[in-house]
């Protein structure tokens, strides 16, 4: 095979056809890059065209970052999923001021040192920002190799792991246009060749494609071996005031939903009313039972029951005042949300 040929395609492909003028790409900056490759890891570009341009206006640069609270940060993210990419984002803005005088390090071993930030991360800021030769191999550059290819094997398993970055690395060219042909093979991916229905007619790749050729388009990548999820169950407290507000509470930075805002959890509706009873002195009926919901994470399923507690101003109540909040909604100060709590709030306070 010859890989040059490969990647002049790719690019030949991309000078046509590519993501052009995205605002990552017109304005760009290592650190606009990083963001962006950030935001875009397990989330589709236009889903990302609506997060990136406020949050980028709000933290223009490392400083601004590190500088802001992890809530304001969380609050830009809401919605946006896998919250552990907000948190490093900001942890690593702090590393960066503490260690690199506020610029990330235009290193490759340096950058996928930092929190959030691994080979393939790094590889990408490193050719779009500046150009430098390093692979990168995201979901959508693994699909267009196992297809190119036909590797059998599920993508994760360390043996196809490491033959698809030795292809990576092949089919990156080596004398020039690195950041077009980074942009190009993932544009590819997300374009043409895509999960469902790729449109193989319009693929610069096609002619040794060799799932198109076998007539296997579907059966690469595989499958990552089939385990049933797990259910989990819990119950949201939502604990209603005569005024209105509810009771939400801040969750520790680390696990689920690490530092978002969200209704206080037990075990059972019974646990509920005690955990009412000890904590506001008063044991409330359940005023509402709302209908269950289901939350899919990447190892679990969450199956939530919402019950609405309404309480008569509260006599006894212990605030951490950093932690525990009365939220009326259309506040624009709160930080960010689950989307399950996100959707609760709006049903039950029009302003959310
Ligand atoms: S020919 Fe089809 S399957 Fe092969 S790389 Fe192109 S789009 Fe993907």
């Amino acid at each position: 095979m010859n890989e040059l040929v490969i990647s002049d395609r790719v690019l030949a492909w991309f000078a046509h056809h590519g993501r052009r003028g995205l605002p990552w790409q017109v304005l760009r900056t290592a650190y606009r890059v990083w963001v962006s490759e950030i935001m875009l890891q397990q989330t589709q570009v236009q889903t990302v065209l609506r997060y990136f341009p406020p949050f980028v206006e709000r933290f223009p640069n490392v400083t601004a970052l590190a500088r802001a609270d992890l809530d304001e940060v969380l609050r830009l993210w809401s919605g946006l999923g896998y919250y552990a990419r907000a948190r490093n984002l900001h942890r690593t803005a702090r590393i960066l001021v503490n260690e690199y005088d506020g610029n990330l390090p235009l290193d490759h071993e340096r950058l996928q040192c930092l929190p959030g930030i691994g080979r393939s991360t790094a590889g990408a800021i490193l050719a779009l920002a500046s150009d430098q030769r390093h692979p990168i191999l995201d979901g959508n550059v693994k699909r267009v190799l196992c297809r190119h290819q036909a590797i059998e094997g599920w993508p994760g398993h360390a043996r196809v792991t490491k033959h698809l970055w030795q292809l990576a690395d092949e089919y990156t060219p080596h004398q020039h246009s690195v950041a077009e042909y980074t942009q190009g093979i993932m544009d590819l991916g997300s374009m043409v060749c895509t999960r469902v229905r790729p449109r193989c007619g319009a693929c610069p790749l096609r002619a040794d494609c060799r799932a198109h050729a076998q007539a296997r388009v579907n059966d690469f990548p595989e499958a990552r071996p089939r385990r049933g999820l797990p259910l989990r169950r819990t119950t949201f407290v939502v604990v209603r005031r005569p005024d209105g507000c509810v009771l939400l509470e801040r969750r520790p930075t680390v696990g689920v939903w690490g530092g978002l805002w969200s209704f206080p959890e037990c075990s059972s509706e019974k646990d509920a009313k005690d955990w009412c009873l000890r904590r506001f002195g008063q044991r409330p009926a359940v005023s509402l039972r709302l209908p269950l919901k289901r939350h899919r994470f990447s190892h679990f399923h969450l199956e939530i029951s919402p019950i609405v507690l309404d309480i008569a101003a509260p006599q006894r109540c212990v605030m951490e005042v950093d932690s525990v909040l009365w939220y009326k909604g259309g506040e624009s100060k709160i930080g960010g949300l689950p989307a399950p709590v996100a959707g609760l709030l709006n049903g039950l306070l029009p302003n959310s």
